[in-house]
């Protein structure tokens, strides 16, 4: 199944990158080879920059590193250019307009940078696009949505409230936010690149915004943000299916967060959304079988491992059930302790209680306003 979507991502015109073995990689960062210089880049996740293998700063461990090929898959997978090896300029030393360009966003990550201040800076903006898109393979604009991005994704993967990233990137409100995510990231940018990247984006919800990631034709990722969890979910989604993280909207998007929409309000009792779940082959059983309990119900970890035909396998069905990457529609929040006590949720227990009250009719929760 993951093959098939895997063949499928690598047919379009976004082509799969090819990348040398990691051995190799990790022997020509250590050794600062600049014979690779353009082939990968690597970026370092415990200071969210990436670099190319010949940087002269002090190596990270291999466990912390992350490989692209391209310096555009890089910084929408959250990392921002380094400031000593400047990856940006990986084919030559760019132009003094385009390093000034470079560092005008570089000063101002979270703004908006329009057409008439990039003339400010005496730059044709439309010089600066065939620019960025010949040598970076990305327009300017799309660059700067990236970075844009990537700053507020690495601060939510880090753990910061919601609040905080909104005011840290001059939004008035969470709706404010989620406008300007929207407006900044509605297209995906390049058509090209639709099938070979999980577009993620953000659906409220009446217990607290979510993060969606969904490929071409299905649902891949779907987890309340504050989820300390979430970091290590994009580094698995990227292992697993091999393609970047890209900020956007598509159809299964739409279709996901408008089944929300009318489950929180009571009327919807079952997802439609295709979905994709990789798994171990004990983690696939488990997931099929959350998939069984309907809409109201609760069934102990003990009942869901009878109904596998895993007896007596109750903590690692417990444990499957906490790796669920989607929350909701594979319903996880109808497993329950024995006694009848709620037992454990990734999410926060108050939501699972949430969820099954709605279920059980007892409440019905109000989408904010969009
Ligand atoms: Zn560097």
């Amino acid at each position: 199944m993951v093959q098939t979507i895997i063949t499928t991502a690598g047919s379009g015109e976004g082509k799969m990158s090819i990348l040398p073995s990691r051995t190799e990689m990790q022997r020509a960062y250590l050794q600062s080879d600049a014979t690779y210089d353009g082939v990968f880049f690597l970026g370092v996740q415990t200071t969210g920059v990436f670099c190319r293998p010949s940087c002269g700063a002090r190596k990270p461990q291999p466990k912390n590193v992350d490989f692209f090929a391209t310096a555009r898959e890089a910084v929408f997978a959250g990392y921002r250019p380094c400031k000593r090896c400047k990856p940006m300029a990986a084919a030559g030393e760019p132009p003094t307009w385009v390093r000034q360009l470079l560092s005008h966003v570089d000063g101002s990550p979270d703004q908006r940078i329009s057409d008439a201040s990039i003339r400010k800076l005496g730059i044709d903006p439309h010089r600066a696009r065939r620019y960025f898109q010949k040598n970076y393979g990305m327009t300017f604009q799309v660059y700067c949505r990236g970075r844009r991005l990537g700053s507020a994704l690495a601060q939510i993967r880090k753990g910061e409230k919601l609040d905080t990233v909104t005011l840290g990137h001059g939004y008035e409100s969470h709706s404010g936010f989620r406008d300007a995510f929207a407006r900044t990231f509605g297209t995906p940018p390049g058509k090209a690149q639709n099938t070979d990247c999980i577009v993620v984006t953000w659906i409220e919800s009446p217990i607290g915004p979510l993060i969606a990631g969904a490929m071409e034709t299905h649902l891949v990722l779907l987890e309340f943000t504050e989820r300390r969890m979430l970091e290590a979910q994009f580094v698995t989604l990227q292992k697993v299916f091999k393609c970047p993280i890209v900020p956007g909207d598509n159809g299964v998007l739409r279709q996901v967060r408008e089944e929300l929409s009318r489950y929180f309000a009571g009327e919807l009792k079952r997802f439609t959304v295709p979905l994709e779940y990789p798994g171990s082959e004990f983690q696939k059983r488990v997931w099929d079988g959350l998939l069984k309990i309907p809409y109201g119900k609760t069934i102990s970890y003990e009942e869901l491992a009878d109904r596998i035909k895993a007896p007596h396998a109750q903590r690692a069905v417990g444990h499957a059930n906490g790796l669920n990457r989607i929350a909701i529609v594979i319903p996880c929040h109808r497993v329950v302790n024995k006694g009848g006590k709620l037992g454990g949720y990734g999410g926060g227990l108050w939501r699972k209680q949430r969820l099954l009250e709605l279920e059980q009719g007892e409440t019905t929760l109000q989408i904010p306003d969009r």
